[in-house]
């Protein structure tokens, strides 16, 4: 998944975007202006989830986020900040922010908040992805099939959760490199071939059937093996 942090402050900025990719499921990129990022949302720069700071240069967050859900983008946004007060955390909620976290916050929080925000923007309210016989478990990243346990580093698991979210449909590979890159990386459609021969090898690792399959010509699709 891809996100945004949109925080003006560096020190901020850069402990959000660790703590972010600390977890396996995202990639960050970072802006510190209003405008700046109003521009790249309304580029068409697909983020799974936006982290907006209210007071920015360029443009209030408040309104980066009024224009982006006047745009008729769902994505889910957390908006933090050091406005603490109901007033304020009222109006953050009626402009269209999904959920509300007041600084300082607790890392361990925010990161639970991001899960949680992703969960039900994707529509999929369990914390445990299954697709036949394979478990992706969000909350501790780890991967089983028919309870075997399957060792995947990073990029491997964010593809595979990725497509875990959305079980039986095709996900093209240009979707692919849009949603598990940052902004900052050269994007080459054969590094996604391999990623997923390289999850197929270990899904399969047992004898087990194909979960994860390419549909030719248009992408990937993960989905039961059918029939015997
Ligand atoms: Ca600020």
């Amino acid at each position: 998944m891809r996100a945004l942090i949109v925080e003006d402050e560096p020190r901020i900025a850069r402990n959000l975007k660790r703590a972010l990719e600390t977890l396996p499921t995202f990639a960050a990129d970072v802006l510190g202006d209003g405008m700046e990022a109003w521009e790249r949302l309304r580029s068409g720069e697909p983020y799974d989830l936006l982290l907006l700071d209210r007071m920015l240069p360029g443009m209030d967050g408040l309104e980066v986020l009024e224009r982006l859900r006047e745009s008729g983008s769902h994505a889910p946004v957390l908006v933090l900040t050091a406005l603490g007060t109901k007033e304020e955390i009222i109006r953050g909620l009626d402009y269209g922010c999904d959920d509300y976290l007041v600084k300082p916050y607790d890392t361990g929080e925010l990161l639970a908040r991001c899960k949680a925000l992703l969960r039900r923007s994707r529509e999929h309210p369990a914390p445990v992805l299954r697709v036949g016989s394979l478990c992706v478990d969000t909350r501790t990243h780890e991967v089983t099939r028919d309870g075997r346990a399957v060792e995947l580093p990073a990029l491997e698991y964010r593809l595979l959760e990725y497509l875990a979210y959305r079980p039986g449909a095709v996900v093209g590979r240009a979707e692919l490199l849009e949603h598990l890159y940052d902004y900052n990386w050269e994007k080459f459609s054969n590094v996604i071939e391999h990623y997923v021969w390289s999850i197929r090898t270990k899904l399969e690792a047992a004898g087990e059937g194909r979960l994860l399959n390419t549909v030719r010509g248009m992408g990937y699709r993960l989905s039961e093996e059918l029939g015997p």
